[in-house]
């Protein structure tokens, strides 16, 4: 499998387009990766989204029809894909596949030759995931190289996001990370921080 990104737009998203036998998956086609995507792209799959906020959905929808694939994104996000909630200027659609089932729950599927797994880590958004594809994991906004997502937004929820980094702390297994924004990490390292950050968490809200 091959990975390729650029972090594109005004927040520098990381937009990934992964590729295996000749087919690709594109990851988080957020603010101005469309061209990028067009010129490295001839045969993609599907668009999975880690999280609907604008910076990474920006050109889901416009990239969906242009190449006319379905787009992945989980339950609880899928409205920021439907309706243009950050009055951010997108192209919306109500056609994306939406993923996911009860609170915490992952769910596992195949696209051709690739394995998927939206795993939910709900806290920075509502439907906020980590993507696995074969043996990467795509961390969004959740987890990044030395430090976590911010919690604070709109739609955030800070006691979600305790209870998923507590989930996290279950996983297993010797995982790269690529998030959302930044340098690429490994799930190891960001283990390792996961109690500092479960306990900062912990203090503010007096849980
Ligand atoms: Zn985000
Ligand atoms: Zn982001």
């Amino acid at each position: 499998m091959k990975i390729l990104l650029k972090p594109c737009g005004n927040y520098q998203t990381n937009c990934y387009v992964i590729s295996k036998n000749g087919r690709e998956i594109i990851i988080d086609a957020g603010q101005n990766s469309f061209n990028y995507v067009c010129e490295i792209s001839h045969a993609p799959l599907t668009i999975l989204n880690t999280h609907g906020h604008f910076d990474h959905i920006f050109d889901c929808a416009r990239l969906k029809n242009f190449f006319n694939i379905s787009a992945h994104i989980h339950n609880n996000d899928a409205f920021m894909l439907k309706n243009d909630v950050w009055g951010a200027g997108y192209e919306t659609t109500d056609e994306a596949i939406c993923v996911g089932g009860a609170k915490f729950e992952d769910v596992k599927f195949n696209i051709e030759d690739f394995e998927i797994e939206f795993m939910h880590f709900p806290g920075h958004t509502p439907g906020c995931c980590m993507v696995r594809v074969d043996d990467v994991i795509f961390s969004g906004d959740f987890l990044f190289r030395g430090s976590i997502g911010r919690y604070d937004f709109p739609f955030s929820n800070a006691e979600d996001m305790h209870q998923s980094l507590l989930k996290c702390k279950n996983l297993q297994g010797d995982f790269i990370l690529y998030p959302g924004h930044g340098d690429k990490t490994t799930l190891k390292a960001e283990l390792a921080n996961l109690d500092f950050w479960i306990n900062m968490i912990g203090r503010e809200m007096r849980f």
